[in-house]
Parts: C-alpha cells; structure tokens; sequence
C-alpha cells in the first residue's frame, strides 16, 4: 500500500477549468471520508471525466501501489439450457434449440485436466438455471474436478444458480429462503466449492427487473445469498451489469446497496473501520451489527491480510461489466460508450470505499480498454481466460483467451507491475510447473 502525501505523484492536483464541483469530493477522497450517494450524481454528471479519473486512480494507488493482478484460470459453462429467458441474455437456449448444450462428468474432468496442463490456479464455473439436472449433477461435478485437479480453487455459481438448486434440491421455502440456500451450500463446500462469482446482480432496482428480467431473483434474495455464503467462510464477488435500461442513478444506488452488505461483511469479520483497528480473530455475532460505515481505501487502511482472504467471508472485488446488445432481446439498444466506461469504472472505484478490489473484465471490457482501465481505478484485469461463452465481443463464435504473457505485456505498458493473483488475491509464485501462493 502506498503512503499518501501531500507531494504524492498520483494526488489528484485540481487542473485549470476542472469541475469546482469535484473539489469538495477530493477533499473527502483525500482525507479518506465516504462519499455520499450526491457526490456519486456529481461524479456520474460532471463534463470534468479526466478529473473523476484522476481521483479513482489516486484512490487506487494508495490501495495498491502500482501492482495491477491478474490470474490464470479457465472458464467452464456446463449447460446454456435455462428456464429463464433474460432479455439482456444471449447466452440461454432452450432444450432442444441449435446450438443447446449440457457438458457430461468426462468432458468436464478433460476441461479440469486441461486447466492443470495450462497452469490454472483457479475453474470459473457458471451456467444457465436447467431444470432436467439433478442437484447431484452440480456435486458431482465439483468432486469429478476435484479428483483429477486437486489445486484448482473452484469459483462456482451465481446467485440465481443457487437459489435455483435449491429449489430443484427441494429444500427452498418462500418464507426462509436462507435456510435452503445455506443447506446448498454446505453441500456444495463438502464437494470443494471454494467462492462464489459475482454474476447475476445486474442492477439492483425493482423496475429494470420487471422489465428486462422479470422472473430471476431480486436483489433482495441475491444479497441474501452472499450473505449466507459470508457466513459460511466463502469469499465472493459482485458484478454491476449496465448500459442497457438502466440510468446513472440507479447504478449509483446499486453501489451503495453493496457498499451496505460489504459493511455488515467486515463487521462481522471484526473490522472495526479503525486504520489499526482490525482484529479478525474469528466471526463475530451477527445480532449486533447494526450501521457499520467501514473503510478501506483511507490513507492507513489496511487490505485484508493473505489470513484474511483464506479465511473468507466477505466481497473481494466489483466487476462492472457493460451491456452488450448483439444477439439479446435488447438489441435496439446502443450499449454504453467507451468512455461511459471508464466512469463507471472510476465511480465504482470512488463509491465502493470498502471493496479491496475493482476488476476491469477485459473480456467484455477489451484488453486495450483495460489497460486505460489500471488507471481509472481498476487494480485487477481477470485471468487468461480459456473459454468464455457468456459474452464475447466480437461475436457469438469468438472464445477469446490471452497467453500471460499478453496479460503481462499490457499491463507493464499501462505502466503497472503486473502481480499473478489466485482467486482469494493471495500472490502466487511459480517454479517450472508447480505453484504456491504466498502468506
Ligand atoms: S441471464 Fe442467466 S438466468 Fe437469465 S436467461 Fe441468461 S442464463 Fe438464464
């Protein structure tokens, strides 16, 4: 971590003809004080981009220094059958529709077997809501790769995933939907889970979802899932699908509803939103959180330690992650601008004081846009990537993947040291085949 002051390279001077808006929101910044949901507006509104980028990159080099992460890890969508038909989705199939696949136990062990020959650290696992699998299907799964790739951290299932095996599992109940996703996920864990990915959040807000994915879960049973899994020692992600129906305000209050659940997470992590006050000796009760403001992108702040990532139980990074029309039932839609990119890239950095970690998804971002990305905020690019079927740019036929030394090359050209992360972003070193992460 970087030591703000007042001659830092990176502070965020305030240039000729800036916005006098942005002046009181770098005073908080630099005094590392929370920004208001009205500082967020101004951040979204303001003609002054390059000065809202200044201060994501300032704030983001006090956390990180000049270390931008990625990692290796392959991607492995079992099924695109979904009982659901999203319309921002152009992934789904139908049973029986071209194109409809469902993976068998032996393709995805040859998938894991492959990931171990390519170095991966880590098997991002996602797919669609099918209703013909058996519960037994997803722990067979896990087991099946855990036999033939022992190492692989096992990153798998979204939100609505959960809540849909929990309902084909037949232990979800409408009035307590936490206690079938609990039981899920311990099963799950007994099998190897190791975290939860950040998909399906989109945008947290009742009208988008009525009108563009009606029948997934809310937010309300998407908070509650990550919630269950905090509890239960899992680290996860969240992700903030935009540039469809959606406007700045509601990304905005998106933002501050994760900015609420990931308080409550350190809170009962025992973070105390002391600079030194952290102590993390073990879960603490639930019962007595009430408003926890907790930060950690203040000048003395510290990141969660290697301990802390092992021992789970909170949001590591937010994945903002634009909308892309082609092949979805949206596709009238322009999808957001390069630049609009960049700002929410930037304002997520800003607002999400207590997030350690914000990802530019090069896959969906294009790895020259995250590159500029390492500098509006982003600290982490995502990994090699092999094979990537949820949304591709360049088309539907397109699996991209980049070598390490791609990732490597870009990031030292955006001026960063690249750092190879696992999944809990604990460092990991390499000697010939073999790996370990450092303590
Ligand atoms: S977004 Fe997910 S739940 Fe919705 S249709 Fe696509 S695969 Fe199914």
């Amino acid at each position: 971590m970087t030591t703000l002051t007042a001659t830092h390279p990176a502070s965020p001077a305030r240039a000729p003809g800036a916005d006098p808006r942005l002046e009181p929101i770098r005073a908080k910044v630099l005094a590392g004080k929370r920004l208001s949901l009205d500082d967020g507006a101004v951040l979204y509104g303001t003609t002054d981009i390059w000065g809202v980028i200044a201060l994501a990159d300032f704030v983001r080099r006090r956390m990180h220094g000049d270390v931008a992460y990625y990692n290796i890890n392959k991607h492995l969508n079992y099924s695109n059958v979904c009982a659901l038909s999203c319309k921002f989705c152009e992934f789904y199939r139908k049973k029986g529709d071209d194109g409809a696949y469902t993976r068998d136990l032996d393709y995805i062990k040859d998938e894991a077997k492959k990931a171990v020959e390519l170095g991966a650290t880590e098997m991002h696992i996602v797919g669609g809501l099918n209703p013909y699998l058996p519960f037994e299907y997803y722990t067979d799964m896990l087991r099946a790769i855990h036999e033939v790739a022992p190492g692989l951290h096992l990153k798998a299932f979204t939100a609505v995933e959960l809540v849909h095996l929990a309902r084909i599992a037949k232990v979800y109940k409408r009035d307590d939907p936490q206690s079938g996703v609990r039981w899920v996920l311990q099963r799950l864990m007994e099998a190897g889970l190791g975290s939860l990915p950040g998909g399906g959040a989109e945008v947290f807000d009742d009208r988008i979802q009525k009108e563009a994915w009606k029948t997934k879960i809310g937010s309300d049973e998407w908070l509650d899932v990550h919630l269950v899994a905090h509890e239960l020692g899992l680290n996860s992600n969240c992700t903030m699908l935009y540039g469809h129906i959606d406007g700045r305000r509601e990304r905005l209050n998106h933002l501050e509803i994760l900015r609420r659940s990931q308080d409550k997470a350190l809170a009962r992590l025992g973070y105390t939103g002391d600079p030194d006050g952290f102590v993390a000796e073990g879960i603490t009760q639930t019962a007595n959180i009430t408003d926890p403001v907790i930060t950690l992108s203040g000048e003395n702040a510290k990141l969660p330690t290697p301990a802390m990532s092992s021992r789970g139980g909170y949001y590591q990074t937010i994945i903002p992650l634009p909308f892309f029309p082609d092949g979805s039932e949206l596709e009238h839609l322009p999808g957001p601008t390069g630049l609009e990119n960049l700002r929410t890239i930037a304002v997520a950095r800003l607002m999400l004081d207590n997030f350690p970690h914000v990802k530019a998804f090069w896959i969906m971002q294009t790895l020259p846009m995250a590159q500029l990305m390492l500098e509006a905020g982003a600290d982490d690019i995502d990994g090699t990537v092999v094979w990537y079927d949820i949304t591709k740019v360049g088309g539907s036929s397109t699996h991209q993947e980049k070598s390490v030394t791609d990732l490597k090359r870009a990031i030292r050209e955006a001026g960063f040291e690249p750092v190879e992360r696992d999944t809990l972003y604990r460092r990991v070193v390499r000697d010939g085949k073999d790996w370990r992460v450092v303590d």
